[in-house]
């Protein structure tokens, strides 16, 4: 057995932050394992495999109509054939839609195990330690793997982007026999869910209100401040769930990432799929009534105290300050 393999994904023509992440994640796990990291691209273009390539790995290219765009059963089959092939000790993939639609079959295919929502790699005298969320990741998991190879996806968000890196390289791989058969499934197109246009991660400033907002009529003055700083309005996912913001402004490991150079949280106790969104925002500020609410364990400055006494203040000192 030799070496960690990440698989780079890319979707309508980029690739993924969380590929980068995976590879932090490959990292971690080929250090605990001492053996090599090198990742895979399966379809795209040169110039995402030399984007993978200059985080300082190996990085093999399998280019092929059938991988043009993602399809779990052609990738799967090009996988399998690639691990075998290189022996692979593990293969990491973001526990994305498309990660979670790979993984586990691609597991049964190579006869190993698979674990998602991976969040750290330790080596341990009784085998591989992973840990992972579970429930909605109220606690962590500690899962012993005695038998590699594994599958893994890791979850987005958890681990910083690898950075560049010396020694990469694009080597070309032929996925062409491993796709000779016909598939049973065919990539048709990509359905674009109809959107109001809003993209709050290109913005500076983030205000995010949260259920401690109370009600839609209050979100109001919320935006008052928004507008009075420039910033964009964005929610947690009961405030998204209640209609009161469009889908495109949640934030969270089910709506966007942001990395504002600010993020206001308002109103919003700090679930960890809340946080897994907007942990990477240069600075954090929280407004929230309870001091123990976990929001304040990623806050660099924080109030407690009602935000619908908070928000006006807040407007007031900023209209005085221009
Ligand atoms: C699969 C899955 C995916 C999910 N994805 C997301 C996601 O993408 N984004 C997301 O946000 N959540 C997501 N969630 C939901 C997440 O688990 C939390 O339930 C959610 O983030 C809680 O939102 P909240 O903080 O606004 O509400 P609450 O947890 O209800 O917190 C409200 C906070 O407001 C405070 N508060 C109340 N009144 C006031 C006041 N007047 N002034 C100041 N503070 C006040 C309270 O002290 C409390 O801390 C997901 C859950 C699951 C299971």
């Amino acid at each position: 057995m030799s070496g960690v393999l990440v698989l780079a994904e890319h979707r309508e023509g980029a690739l993924r932050d969380a590929s980068f992440e995976t590879m932090a994640a490959g990292r971690q796990l080929a250090e605990a394992l001492g053996t090599d990291l090198s990742a895979v691209l399966l379809g795209g273009t040169p110039e995402m495999a030399q984007l993978v390539a200059d985080r300082g790995v190996k990085v093999r290219h399998a280019r092929h109509e059938l991988l043009a765009a993602f399809n779990s059963e052609a990738y799967q089959r090009a996988l399998v054939a690639l691990v075998q092939e290189l022996a692979s000790d593990a293969v990491l993939m973001p526990h994305s839609s498309f990660g979670n639609d790979l993984g586990p079959s691609l597991a049964v295919a190579l006869g190993c195990g698979a674990v998602s929502d991976c969040i750290g790699f330790e080596k341990t005298d009784a085998g591989l330690k992973v840990t992972r969320g579970m429930y909605a990741s109220k606690l962590h998991a500690e899962v012993l793997v005695p038998e590699l190879p594994l599958v893994a996806m890791v979850r987005q968000s958890e681990f910083k982007q690898a950075g560049p890196g010396d020694g990469g390289a694009v080597e070309a791989w032929d996925p062409g026999p491993a796709l000779a058969e016909p598939l049973r499934t065919r990539f048709i197109s990509v359905e674009e869910v109809p959107t109001t246009g809003i993209d709050i991660t290109k913005a500076d400033v983030v205000i995010a209100v949260g259920r401690g907002v109370k009600e839609e009529a209050n979100i109001a003055a919320v935006r008052e401040l928004a507008d009075s700083l420039g910033a964009v309005l964005a929610g947690s996912r009961p405030v998204i769930d209640a209609g009161w913001l469009e889908k495109e402004r949640q934030v969270g490991s089910s709506g966007k990432t942001v990395k504002p150079k600010l993020y206001i949280a308002l109103g919003i106790s700090g679930a960890f799929q809340h946080v897994a969104g907007m942990k990477g925002a240069e600075t954090i500020v929280a407004v929230n009534k309870d001091p123990h609410a976990p929001i304040f364990g990623v806050a660099h400055y924080g109030i407690v105290d009602d935000l619908l006494k908070v928000v006006p203040v807040l407007r007031q000192k900023l209209v005085e300050a221009k």
